[in-house]
């Protein structure tokens, strides 16, 4: 895999757009959620440490916590590229395919996302965001 100054480059913009898919998501879930993080599950944060590892050759130090191993005293400690599946779910979207009542929402997010998958597919050559 190519890490010269373009790859780096495109690699910032991947990262900056997860950093913005997460400024658009985390508040659905600390504002709405009657019970915020309960849909994290140990699978999702192996998930997350081989995906780092293999993609981005970052290890994820697991924390001191006895059922989620990335989960730390505020939240998750990952990087939003690092958890692609993580980072893109609400539950409207994955219900409803849709923030309800918000379009406005709705729209940057799946402008976010197409933005994301078309980064993905050309740095990392497979599609790893999934709502
Ligand atoms: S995705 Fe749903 S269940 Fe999980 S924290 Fe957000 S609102 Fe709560
Ligand atoms: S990686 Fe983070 S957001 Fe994903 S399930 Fe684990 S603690 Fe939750």
């Amino acid at each position: 895999m190519g890490r010269g100054p373009a790859q780096g480059e495109r690699r910032d913009r991947l990262i900056a757009l997860y950093a913005e898919m997460a400024v658009l998501t985390e508040p659905e879930c600390l504002a709405f959620c009657p019970r915020p993080m309960t849909c994290c599950e140990e699978r999702y944060c192996t998930i997350a440490m081989e995906f780092a590892a293999e993609h981005w050759d970052v290890e994820l130090v697991p924390t001191w916590h006895r059922v989620l191993p990335m989960m730390g005293p505020d939240g998750c400690t990952v990087a939003p590229h690092l958890r692609p599946i993580c980072t893109a779910h609400t539950c409207d979207i994955c219900e409803h395919g849709a923030k309800r009542g918000d379009p406005v929402w709705t729209e940057r997010y799946y402008a976010l996302k197409d933005a994301i998958a078309a980064l993905e597919a050309e740095i990392l050559g497979d599609v790893f965001i999934s709502g």
